[in-house]
């Protein structure tokens, strides 16, 4: 028998109306390029949002056809956000930090006829267009008189649009499974790959984002997300703000700390979203600050992923600003949460290094979300905290296939998503990452996390940077192989580092050479590249 309710399509524009039925005065504040801060309620929002639905209408576009964007984080890219998506058009968020030819190569693919930029990039998207074919139009971020000179076809002034048109629109109703927006993975591994949202898919994940065991993402909160809304949809902040009707304080491109402090403070930000390295440059901006206050702020929650969250972060938050760190796990294949770090009410009366432990941890499987840790035959593993496999996730917010069937198939028959991590999982939920699969050192057939070797190695008072990889060996097949980088007028051996490490860990994963470098490759997401240091060092021991 089947339930007598309403089928209502879950669209990501229900909640922009409810933002501006409900929360229109609630201000979204934007530094501009000029640094000046920029300031608009939710009702303005929706209306602007609303005239760039019909401006696209005009362009000629129909569902499905794809707007790409190359922005920060500002009140223009958080209307496209919406007046794209609202409209049955899918939005593609593109990083402008990405390499000439991964723009090239991602642009193509995805195949968008309007191409939204930041004036800042009109150098960029001139040296870009003449290889975009399917671009027919370029919209500039900004008033007529910041148009560029660059000769661009088709080039208009965003707020021209918007001027030619009033609000009087209504949000189409279509299929839920419609694609409402394009992301793709950094292409860390091979070319980048396309993850094909649907509003159904954003509209679950969103609400999970307000759940008080998730972000508890509220009407009380003034959020200021740091994590760019090209990456992964700024986690999906954008939607839950509008969704609650929070208040919203977008930094543009300016996370410097001076320009975060100001926000911080004159703002009234209680919630914050960022990687680690935007917290450890403020922290470094505040030691050259005589006088600074951070406990009078009102920062009382802090989200941090993407990456390993340093002890550091977390204890200078907790000690200095009274604000909680929680670390979430997550990629563009999964919406990207899959865990935040909330603590439950058993683990608050644990002490202090307990917690601290916890909080180390990878975040807590969220409602919504399957994981599971299984062996290389694809067994599934205890939760037990301590059997190290690969991770797997399934959930109606986890992809199904990548855009156009790049990469092959994405999942297996029963729906699993291999997320390329490997690590524990516990009975509470806490998943702990050791490692990406594809660094994970084997050393006669036993695992050592190349990730753990790298946090401990960056505990030397002299080392900027580390990585580990497997280097090719004749008896252990792989061990592995350190290399550092060292902070300014800072210098260290090998010797000195490896009886560094021996107190903490075991001996069979003490690395079998130490190299220093003066510098490490990075992809343009800032991860360091592996494969080209296994391309350099792979034979590295075996070399004599
Ligand atoms: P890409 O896979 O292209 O690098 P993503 O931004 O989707 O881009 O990155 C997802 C990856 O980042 C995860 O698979 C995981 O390896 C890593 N990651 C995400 N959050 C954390 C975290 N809290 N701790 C450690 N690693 C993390």
């Amino acid at each position: 028998m089947l339930g007598l309710m309403q089928q209502r399509e879950l669209l990501i524009s229900s909640f922009l109306d409810y933002a501006e039925a409900y929360h229109p005065t609630v201000e979204v504040v934007s530094r501009l390029r000029d640094g000046a801060l920029h300031r608009i309620g939710w009702g303005g929002i929706a209306a602007r949002a609303r005239k760039l639905a019909k401006a696209l209408q005009r362009f000629g576009l129909r569902r499905g056809d794809r707007v790409a964007t190359l922005a920060w984080n500002t009140h223009r890219h958080l209307e496209l956000f919406f007046g794209v998506t609202g409209s049955g058009i899918v939005l593609h968020t593109v990083n402008p930090r990405l390499f000439a030819d991964q723009l090239r190569y991602i642009l193509n693919h995805a195949d968008s006829s309007v191409l939204c930029f930041d004036v800042e990039f009109a150098p960029l998207v001139a040296d870009l267009a003449p290889h975009l074919p399917s671009v027919h139009t370029y919209v500039a971020l900004g008033h007529r008189d910041e148009l560029p000179d660059h000769p661009l076809p088709n080039l208009v002034a965003y707020e021209d649009l918007l001027d030619a048109e009033d609000a009087d629109f209504a949000w189409p109703r279509f299929d839920e499974n419609s694609a409402s927006s394009l992301c793709y993975t950094s292409g860390t591994t091979g070319n980048p790959k396309g993850v094909l949202y649907s509003h159904r898919s954003t509209v679950l994940h969103t609400l999970s984002l307000m759940a008080v065991d998730t972000m508890a993402i509220s009407a009380r909160e003034t959020i200021l997300p740091c994590a760019p809304l090209f990456h992964v949809n700024c986690w999906g902040i954008p939607y839950a703000a509008a969704g609650t009707g929070a208040k919203l304080v977008l930094p543009g491109s300016r996370l410097d700390g001076a320009s975060l402090w100001e926000l911080l403070r004159d703002e009234g930000v209680t919630f914050a979203a960022a990687v680690p390295t935007v917290w450890l440059t403020l922290f470094a901006w505040m030691e050259q600050q005589p006088g600074l206050d951070p406990a009078a702020l009102k920062l009382r929650r802090v989200l941090s992923g993407g990456t390993a969250v340093p002890r550091l972060v977390i204890e200078t938050l907790r000690d200095r600003f009274g604000a909680t760190l929680q670390q979430a796990w997550g990629m563009t294949e999964l919406s990207p949460l899959g865990t935040v770090g909330n603590l439950t009410p058993r683990h608050e009366a644990l002490d202090a290094e307990a917690q601290m432990a916890l909080r180390l941890k990878q975040g807590r499987t969220i409602y919504g979300i399957e994981l599971r840790v299984v062996d290389e035959a694809g067994t599934p593993l205890p939760r037990d905290g301590s059997s190290v496999g690969l991770v797997q996730a399934r959930g109606p917010w986890v992809l199904s296939g990548y855009f156009k069937g790049v990469g092959g198939q994405a999942v297996d028959a029963d729906g699993w998503f291999g997320t390329g991590d490997v690590g524990t999982l516990d009975a509470d939920g806490f998943l702990t990452i050791t490692d990406r699969a594809k660094d994970v050192v084997k050393s006669g057939g036993e695992w050592i996390s190349s990730i753990e070797l790298e946090n401990l190695a960056v505990g030397h008072p002299a080392v900027r940077e580390a990585a580990v990889i497997a280097a090719r060996h004749p008896r252990w097949q792989e061990r592995p192989l350190l290399l550092v980088t060292c902070k300014d007028g800072r210098s260290v051996t090998r010797t000195e580092l490896l009886a560094f490490l021996e107190p903490k860990v075991a001996k069979w994963w003490l690395p079998d050479d130490v190299i220093c470098v003066d510098a490490l490759p990075h992809t343009a997401t800032g991860k360091v590249q592996k494969a080209q240091l296994r391309r350099d060092y792979a034979d590295w021991l075996e070399r004599g």
